[in-house]
C-alpha cells in the first residue's frame, strides 16, 4: 500500500500580473514550487510525486526545480492542459498502470508551500479509513449570496460551511472512477472532492490549518512572507 502525491503546477498565473508564472517565483529565497515539493519530498509516508507543469516549461522545471533542489521523489513531470482538472486528468493517465488498488493518490496545489507534516500524515489516514479525506477550515464570518447588481438575495448558515484547501486524498479506484465518470459526463468541477462527491461517495473533511494559503493574488506573497517569519511554518 503506496500513497503518491499529485502536484498540479501548470497554471499561467494570470491574476498575479507577473510576467512568470506564480510558482517559480521566490519565497524566501526559493521557487515557490521547491517549498511546495520540498513538503511531500520530507514525509515519510509519500513515495512518489507527479508534477504537473505547462507543456513549454518541462525541460526547464526539471534542471532548474528538480535537479538544482535535489528534489528525488518527483517520477515524472506531465504536462498540464485548459483548466485544473485537465492538469490532474494527465497525472491520473500517466499513474493509470503503476498505480495499485489499495494506493492512496493525494493531489495538492502547487501554490500551497506551508503544508505541516501531522496534516498529510491525518489526511492520508482518515484516506485508508473512509476511502476520501479533503482538509477544510470552518467559515466563520457570516456569508451573502449575492446578485449580478450587488445586492445581497440571502444569507447562507455559515455553521455548515467549510472552505476546501487541499491536499485531498483518495484511495486510487475512487479517484479513477471520479476522473473517468466526470470525463463521460463533460462534468467540471474546481477541486477532486466535488468530482468524488457525484458518484456518489462520502468524503470526510478534517481541519487544515489557516496558514495552508493557496497564492493567487500579488499581495499573498507578502501573507506568505508574513507567515514565514512567524515560525509557525515546519
Ligand atoms: O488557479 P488556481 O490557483 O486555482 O490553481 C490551483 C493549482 O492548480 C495551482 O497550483 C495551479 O498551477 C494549478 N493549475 C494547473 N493547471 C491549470 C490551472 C491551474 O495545474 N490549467
Amino acid at each position: 500500500m503506496g500513497v503518491k502525491v499529485i502536484i498540479p503546477a501548470a497554471g499561467s498565473g494570470k491574476r498575479m500580473g507577473e510576467d512568470k508564472p506564480k510558482q517559480y517565483i521566490s519565497l524566501a529565497g526559493l521557487p515557490l514550487l521547491v517549498h511546495t515539493i520540498s513538503t511531500f519530498e520530507k514525509s515519510a509516508l509519500v513515495d512518489e510525486i507527479v508534477l504537473v507543469v505547462r507543456k513549454d516549461e518541462v525541460a526547464w522545471v526539471k534542471e532548474n526545480i528538480l535537479e538544482g533542489n535535489s528534489l528525488r521523489k518527483v517520477k515524472k513531470v506531465v504536462e498540464g492542459g485548459k483548466e485544473r482538472q485537465d492538469s490532474v486528468a494527465s497525472a491520473i493517465k500517466w499513474l493509470w498502470d503503476t498505480t495499485g488498488e489499495n494506493d492512496i493518490v493525494m493531489v495538492h496545489d502547487g501554490a500551497r508551500p506551508f503544508l505541516p507534516q501531522n496534516k498529510i500524515h491525518e489526511c492520508i489516514h482518515e484516506a485508508q479509513k473512509s476511502g476520501a479525506c479533503v482538509l477544510g477550515l470552518k467559515v466563520t464570518e457570516t456569508l451573502k449570496m449575492v446578485d449580478g447588481e450587488g445586492m445581497i438575495s440571502s444569507t447562507l448558515s455559515s455553521g455548515d460551511i467549510w472552505v476546501a484547501q487541499t491536499p485531498q486524498a483518495f484511495k486510487w479506484p475512487l479517484l479513477k472512477e471520479a476522473y473517468l465518470r466526470a470525463r463521460e459526463d463533460r462534468f467540471y468541477g474546481t477541486d477532486e472532492a466535488s468530482l468524488v462527491e457525484r458518484l456518489p461517495h462520502p468524503i470526510r473533511i478534517i481541519p487544515g490549518v489557516f496558514w495552508n494559503i493557496k497564492i493567487t493574488f500579488p499581495e499573498d506573497f507578502q501573507l506568505a512572507e508574513q507567515i514565514i517569519k512567524m515560525g509557525i511554518v515546519s
